[in-house]
């Protein structure tokens, strides 16, 4: 399953509970882009996202903080994201109960005791 385009990532922190399994680091392609452009932080988040499911199977990357640095022999900048992985609590109400292991097919969050 490739869960990079389904996890969501986010600047500042959620309104809904989760916990945090980890922290997560991704860069942009340095040699990628046209010389002049800027990086591309879309992409950069799509990483982020997947490694975020690949290590932890996270519903989200939150609090990511983006620097830039100046990459001498490529002429431009490359980007880093990191940020903290989390995964949702389920919230749902559920009368029947539709979990897969430990998550919810409607949110994706994890069953709360
Ligand atoms: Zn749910």
């Amino acid at each position: 399953m490739a869960g990079g385009d389904v996890v969501e990532v986010y600047e500042g922190d959620l309104d809904r509970p989760y916990e945090v399994v980890g922290r997560v680091r991704a860069r942009t392609d340095v040699f990628h882009l046209e010389p002049g452009l800027p990086p591309d932080r879309g992409q950069l988040d799509v990483r982020l996202g997947e490694k975020a499911f690949d290590k932890y199977g996270a519903n989200a990357v939150i609090q990511v903080h983006y620097n830039e640095i100046w990459i001498e022999d490529a002429n431009r900048p490359l980007l880093i994201g990191e940020g903290v992985a989390v995964i949702f609590d389920c919230q749902c109400e559920h009368s029947s109960g539709v979990f897969w292991g430990d998550r919810c097919l409607d949110c994706a969050g994890r069953r709360t005791p």
